[in-house]
Parts: C-alpha cells; structure tokens; sequence
C-alpha cells in the first residue's frame, strides 16, 4: 500500500485509505507535527493519492503516482518558507491564488502543498487563504504542515481534517535512518540517537549525518560526560566554542536537556548500555537540578545577555550541581 511507505501513523494511514477509496479525500488536510516527524513526507503521498487516476487510495506505480512522490508532477506545488516551487510570503499569495484558480493539467485533482507554517506571520499569509479554504474549486485539495495548530485560525481549522503525526518506536527509527543513511551508522549508535529524539526520523539522521546540529549534539553529549566524570576544564573548553555562536549556544541547550532527560529515565528503565552506564554516576536529584538549570538559563530573556557571561555562568551553575 502506498501509505506504507510511512512508519507509524496507523490510524492516520487507515482514515486517509478509507476517505480516499471513498473518493472523498476532503479539500483541505492539515498535517501537524514537530520537524522531522514525516509530515512532508505524508503530504507527498497525500497528493500521489489525489493524482492518481488509478486508484483513489494512491497505487504508487502509475506515472502520476510517481511523478507526484518524486515532486515531479505538474498539478502539485509546493509553496515553503524556503526552497520549493515557491516561497511562502504575502508576495506569494498571488501565485497561491493563480495556481488555485488553474484547473488540473493532468488529472482530476490539483494540490497545494503548503509547507512548514511556524509562525503567527506565515499563519497571516495562510488566513487570507481562507476564502479558498472555505469556497473551494472541486479540484483543488490543499495539505498544510504546521508545528502548531494554535497558529491557525479557527475558522481555518473547522474547514480542514486534522492530522495529527504520530512518531513510529525508537526501534522503527533507528530502523529507517540505517537506511537512509545506507549503512554510514551503526546500529546501537542509531537507536542511542532514535532514543534521545523521540522516535523522529528526521531529526535522528540530521544528528547521524555531518550536519552543524550534529556537532552541536555530540558537543553536549560530550560535556554532559564531562560534567558527570567532574573534568571541570573540559566542561569550560567545551561551552567556549559557543561564545560567538548564540544559535548554536541555544541549541546545545536544547540537546543538554535532552540528554539529561534521558538520563534521568534511564536510571529507572536502563536501555541503552552507554547512557545508562553514565546514568549511574548521576543521582537523580543532580539530575533534576541540572535540568532545572538548563530550563532556567533556557528562558527567552536569557538570550540578550553577554554569551561569554552566560556560558561561564552556565559552566559554574552546572559542575556546581553535580559537586554539590
Ligand atoms: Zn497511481
């Protein structure tokens, strides 16, 4: 089946199969979930469903189905912050507007893809949609992807089905980045990394790859071995890379209470050998006030202050509460 191809998101799989051999997929999907949990993904094969003239659930082998999963097929577009066809602004909108009012090259169906709505400016954009959404063409089916659906006005919503994506097991995970990755990873690396994020796919395999998030990660990864093995330069060494870098200062940050989390449920559900290894040396109550740290230096105000300040003040209040 063609939604197979996504992990996970069983009872999404089954209402879309259901809506779409009905022939009533609605005009309007909305896809909501964090970056990385597969919501592009879906929408592709949202629109190989609606393209595809041989069956109303997507077969996955006509031209139109494989035109629409490569982002090759003429009545699907892909409107996004950055990239795609086109560029999700308030200039956009005209284009928006054009290609809704074009009726299909192809087939039955155009779609509109609007990609990753993050904030309250692009959910602008999208609200002056609304008269589309509400009144559309028969042809027209738009797919959404969204962070939050609190962006969205509630007129929007009520004219939409709403997707929540579900994040597939630690082990389905690790699973699919090894493939992605073709092998480049092995496979308790993965699944350590499937773990500290939660299942999402694309997420584990940016952390797995050469990427600037990627050493971001093993930074704090490393500095967390460093504050718990007491290595108090090593801590200071590794914060002061960061002391020009604000954004990869709140990034580390983020990791750091990733990994901290984890440690601290690792130590009541060990899983992974080296995380748990390291957990042991942690009391649980360092571990909660190192998270209360991170959560405290994590607060938006934060960001304003001097960073080589803030990084010297975050080395001091960390290896103080793993010595006290
Ligand atoms: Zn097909």
């Amino acid at each position: 089946m063609l939604l197979d191809a996504l992990l996970s998101n069983e009872q999404n799989k089954a209402a879309l199969v259901r809506l779409g051999a009905d022939g009533r997929l609605p005009h309007a999907i909305i896809l909501e979930g964090e970056r990385g949990s597969g919501r592009f993904t879906l929408a592709r094969l949202i629109s190989a469903m609606a393209v595809c003239r041989r069956s109303g659930a997507g077969c996955g082998e006509c031209p139109d189905c494989k035109m629409a999963l490569e982002g090759q097929h003429p009545d699907v577009e892909v409107f996004a912050k950055s990239g795609g066809q086109g560029t999700l602004t308030i200039k956009s909108l005209r284009t928006i507007n054009q290609s809704v009012a074009t009726p299909p090259n192809q087939g039955r169906r155009r779609v509109v893809i609007l990609r990753d709505i993050q904030d309250i400016a692009q959910a602008r954009t999208l609200n002056t949609l609304l008269k589309v959404i509400e009144e559309p063409p028969e042809y027209l089916m738009f797919i959404i992807t969204v962070d939050n659906r609190e962006n969205l006005l509630p007129t929007i919503l009520s004219r939409c089905l709403l997707l929540r994506m579900e994040l597939p097991s630690p082990e389905e995970c690790a699973g699919r980045v090894q493939e992605l990755l073709e092998g480049g990873v092995g496979a308790q690396e993965a699944l350590r990394m499937a773990r500290l994020c939660g299942g999402n796919i694309g997420r584990t395999a940016q952390l797995l790859s050469d990427t600037p998030e990627a050493r971001v990660m093993a930074d704090a990864l490393a500095l967390s071995k460093a504050l718990i093995g007491h290595e108090r330069y090593q801590v200071l060494r590794l914060l002061q890379r960061y002391e020009r870098d604000r954004a990869g200062y709140r990034e580390l940050l983020c990791d750091l209470r990733v990994i901290f989390s984890q440690l601290v449920e690792q130590k009541y559900q060990p899983q992974d050998e080296e995380l748990s290894a390291l957990s042991q040396r942690l009391t649980a109550l360092q571990g909660i006030k190192i998270l209360d740290i991170i959560d405290d230096m994590s607060r938006t105000g934060q960001f304003n202050l001097n960073l080589p300040l803030t990084l010297t003040r975050l080395g001091a209040r960390l290896t103080g509460a793993v010595l006290g």
